[in-house]
């Protein structure tokens, strides 16, 4: 299997390819195309599994086929990380993938200053990477609204759990609305995930790999 075969768009075969992807991992291969049809995902999948591009790759095309660029201080695709490496990780792979997309992405985590993170936002964008306690600061300062999220991923959901970022996760999805396409990355499915998983997903495909 190819990675156009897939049906991903050219601008993204040409990104992927100067990054050397010469096939897709089985991951990828699972979940692509039920993303690009619009579907909502529970995945069982490890970091190295190649499950960044897996769900990024879709949304970047849904966005960029779409046409519609965020407004100020909106947002239309929504990445949640435990923890700033990962977030730093997930935008890096991002701003390679959309090379030759007009998508605007940002990356918003804790411990350092709001001020560049609050111009960005002020522009609008439309992937944006988060972890779940900055994001809430940004919100509760009017810097950023959850309004026009159209696409929501938990990454790492089972770490963001052991991390205690449950009430914050639920706090940050009241504030999306529920026309949207949600996916769920974890690597384990304690009941906690599976609850999280079943308020959060509307008739999931289910990827094991
Ligand atoms: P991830 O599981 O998303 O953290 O990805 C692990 C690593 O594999 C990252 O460095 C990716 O750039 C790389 N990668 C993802 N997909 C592929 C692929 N299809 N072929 C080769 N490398 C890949």
């Amino acid at each position: 299997q190819s990675f156009a075969s897939l049906g991903l768009i050219d601008p993204l075969l040409k990104a992927i390819d100067e990054l050397n992807y010469r096939e897709p991992t089985p991951v990828q291969q699972k979940s692509i195309p039920s993303l690009l049809e619009g579907k909502d995902m529970l995945a069982a999948a490890q970091t190295g599994t190649g499950k960044t591009a897996a769900y990024s790759l879709p949304i970047i095309q849904k966005i960029a086929e779409s046409g519609v660029r965020a407004k100020p201080k909106e947002v239309t695709a929504l990445i949640l990380a435990p923890t700033r490496e990962l977030a730093a990780q997930i935008h890096e792979n991002i701003t390679a993938y959309s090379k030759y997309l007009d998508i605007r992405s940002a990356l918003v985590f804790g411990g350092v200053n709001l001020k560049p993170q609050t111009a960005a936002l002020a522009r609008g964008v439309d992937i944006l990477i988060a972890t779940p306690g900055r994001l809430l600061d940004h919100l509760g300062q009017k810097h950023v609204s959850l309004s026009a999220v159209k696409f929501l991923v938990l990454d790492e959901a089972d770490r963001m759990l052991d991390m205690g970022f449950i009430h914050d996760i639920r706090k940050l999805i009241k504030l999306i609305p529920e026309n949207r396409q949600s996916l769920l990355f974890s690597a384990t499915f304690s009941p906690e995930i599976r609850k999280l998983a079943d308020s959060l997903l509307n008739s999931p495909v289910s990827v094991e790999i």
